[in-house]
């Protein structure tokens, strides 16, 4: 068995919320992804999902257990240390894109490569790169403010993969966009996981989105309490499954 891109073991996140009050979000969690998967978080809304994500992903610490990502041990870095390794290994898209209305869109693709002091000429070449990969090269110099939802999502997208991470970490990342811009989305990263290999871990709420993943990590009350395995089945079979997971929580509603 080759070694996991990202694994856990008893991963617990204790929320303080003040005066000896305390929440568990994550309750011991051992989890392992396989470099190459492609892998959807869905449960309740509450549920733990972001907490997971965010723990996974060095952007928040877990209160015990341990997280190793690409065989490195979170916890014996040092703050400089996990900033230098995330921006290395780690390319985030988030819901809101996230990307500074007052720089255009390629600075916002290249201040990656600005913070980690890159070339300017590897810079330009890194950028046209992932521009030409996604198909925005011509909207490069215009504002966020200047492009729609799904172009704003692509630039985002080119900013997380600028600087070649092993693992895209995606939290809803289609949540602001039309279908036709969603399905765009889909088709981009499926590409970016069968062709380079690039492990991805997605939060949606969108069963058919969901469907186009290789494994469903379904999270509730803080701990993982199922998977599915894509493997044989047919996307259309998946996403059956992966319907009734989510309408079995409805249904509860009414028992
Ligand atoms: P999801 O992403 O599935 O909606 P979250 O991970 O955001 O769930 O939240 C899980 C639980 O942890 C919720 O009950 C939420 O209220 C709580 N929680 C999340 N963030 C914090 C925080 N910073 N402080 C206290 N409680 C939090």
């Amino acid at each position: 068995m080759p070694q996991p891109i990202l694994e856990t073991k008893n991963l617990t996140k204790i929320y303080n919320l003040g005066q000896e009050n305390e929440f568990e979000a994550l309750h011991s969690i051992n989890f392992t992804a396989q470099a190459g998967e492609f892998l959807c978080v869905m449960g309740p809304s509450g549920s733990g999902k972001t907490t997971f994500i965010n723990n996974i992903s060095t952007i928040d610490l877990p209160t015990k257990g341990r997280v190793c990502i690409d065989g490195a041990d979170i916890r014996t870095m040092s703050a400089n240390e996990i900033g230098r390794f995330r921006s290395k290994t780690l390319g985030f898209v988030f819901q809101e894109f996230n990307l500074l209305d007052t720089h255009t869109i390629y600075e916002n693709i290249a201040m990656p490569l600005a913070l980690a002091k890159t070339k300017k000429k590897e810079a330009r070449e890194r950028v046209e790169t992932v521009a030409a990969q996604m198909g925005i090269q011509e909207i490069l110099h215009k504002y966020p403010g200047e492009c729609s939802g799904g172009q704003r999502q692509r630039g985002a997208i080119c900013r997380a993969l600028v600087m070649d991470p092993k693992i895209i970490i995606a939290d809803e990342p289609t949540g602001n966009l039309d279908r036709r811009s969603a399905n765009e989305f889909l088709e981009l990263v499926g590409r970016l996981n069968r062709e380079q290999g690039v492990t991805i871990i997605m939060v949606t709420h969108d069963p058919l989105i969901a469907s186009y993943s290789s494994r469903l990590v379904y999270i509730k009350d803080g701990i993982i309490e199922q998977t599915i395995e894509k493997e044989q089945m047919s996307q259309k079979e998946y996403f059956w499954r992966i319907t009734e997971i989510n309408a079995s929580e409805s249904k509860a509603l009414f028992v």
